[in-house]
């Protein structure tokens, strides 16, 4: 038994820490202070953080607004620390049962925070149920019949006053009714390339990587402005590093390992570019429509504008108009393919230019 023991301890003490299953925990900003960038959303929140504080009262729903991988969910684990609170966690297309959210409803304590990731995608009744307990915190259960001379359809049940945090990728698809119930509303952008570099070595030091500046900035140039694919990328490099030079990061490992990973200079990956050649190759440049443009590529439209889109227009390469898609010069330019000359029409030239 001891000697059991003995082993284990070893064997922890031999592997090269942090583990893998914590590592997104450990890259996690856990305060304000350590979350990077975001100046004017991380100002306000500090202020409506205190004020709440101050009245010893839970901060208002709040509802964050970003494509994937910007900091929603951080940002509702942080403002969880903040406030001192629990933090209970569900999702739009998980939560489905009038049930699960009683259940939920009914383990929170006063103050605590109830974070709905996806909230664009809750189902109707859900959402409905959801307007009483945000606003008055009553969550009406429909026993389903009317009895005679009771003249009730329902049980209220009280729930302890909470903060829901709603975090989506498409603001636009939320019904006015649930948007209008949050009190706090965050967008968070695409972060600045010195953002970025500041990222990367925050997370470097947090994965034992020691990155040079250089490095750092080669990265940040590469992560599509997005936290997560610089830590996606940074885990990879750890990788490559450790296998091809013992663990040193230099910038030609760096260079060596997004080559390897297939990442551009300006941070396209291998999707990025087939949907720009789908676009260019198959449709002329566009205009083409979302659903097209999603069964040539084999994805779901929903993944195309989630995931992939926002990037691309915010970089220039594409543009979204009323007829479809539409490859800009630039993507032509990035890809080294030269556009056909066109009758002139709305071409994606004019629409560029
Ligand atoms: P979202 O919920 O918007 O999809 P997350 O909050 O899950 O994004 O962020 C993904 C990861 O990126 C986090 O685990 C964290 O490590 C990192 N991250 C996000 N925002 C920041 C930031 N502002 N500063 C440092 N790291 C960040």
């Amino acid at each position: 038994m001891g000697e059991k023991k003995e082993k284990d301890q070893k064997t922890v003490a031999g592997k090269k820490p942090p583990q893998t299953e914590n590592i997104e925990i450990l890259l996690r900003p856990k305060s304000l202070e350590e979350f990077v960038g975001q100046a004017q959303l991380k100002d306000n929140l500090a202020v409506y953080f205190q004020a709440a504080k101050k009245r010893g009262e839970p901060i208002d729903h709040c509802l964050f607004y970003a494509p994937p991988g910007l900091g929603k969910t951080t940002l509702a684990h942080i403002l969880a620390r903040e406030m001192g609170v629990n933090i209970r966690v569900t999702s739009g297309p998980i939560l489905t049962k009038l049930g699960d959210l009683a259940g939920l409803l009914t383990s929170l304590e006063e103050g605590d925070i109830l974070f709905i990731d996806e909230i664009h995608r809750l189902g109707r009744s859900i959402e409905e149920a959801l307007y009483p307990v945000m606003e008055d915190f009553t969550f009406y259960i429909h026993t389903g019949s009317r009895q005679s001379g009771m003249g009730s359809a329902h049980l209220k049940l009280a729930v302890p006053k909470f903060t829901l945090v709603g975090a989506t990728t498409r603001a636009g698809l939320l019904t006015g009714p649930l948007r209008d119930r949050f009190g706090i509303i965050g967008h968070l952008g695409f972060y600045g390339v010195e953002e970025m570099c500041q990222i990367v070595l925050r997370s470097s030091k947090i994965l034992g990587m020691n990155l040079s500046a250089e490095a750092a900035g080669i990265l940040a140039g590469r992560s599509r402005r997005t936290p997560r694919t610089a830590n996606r990328i940074l885990k990879r490099v750890r990788d490559f590093a450790c296998v091809l030079t013992g663990g040193e990061v230099t910038a030609d490992l760096l260079k060596e390992s997004l080559r390897r990973m297939e990442i551009d200079d300006m941070g396209l990956d291998p999707m990025d570019r087939r949907f720009l050649l789908t676009i260019i190759q198959n449709y002329d440049g566009g205009p083409v429509g979302l659903e097209t443009l999603a069964a040539g590529l084999q994805e779901e439209p929903d993944t195309i504008t989630d995931i992939y889109e926002p990037y691309l227009i915010q970089e220039g390469f594409i543009a979204r108009t009323s007829k479809g898609r539409v490859a800009s010069p630039k993507a032509f330019e990035h890809l080294g393919i030269k556009r056909a000359v066109r009758p002139v029409k709305e071409t994606s030239a004019t629409l560029f230019s």
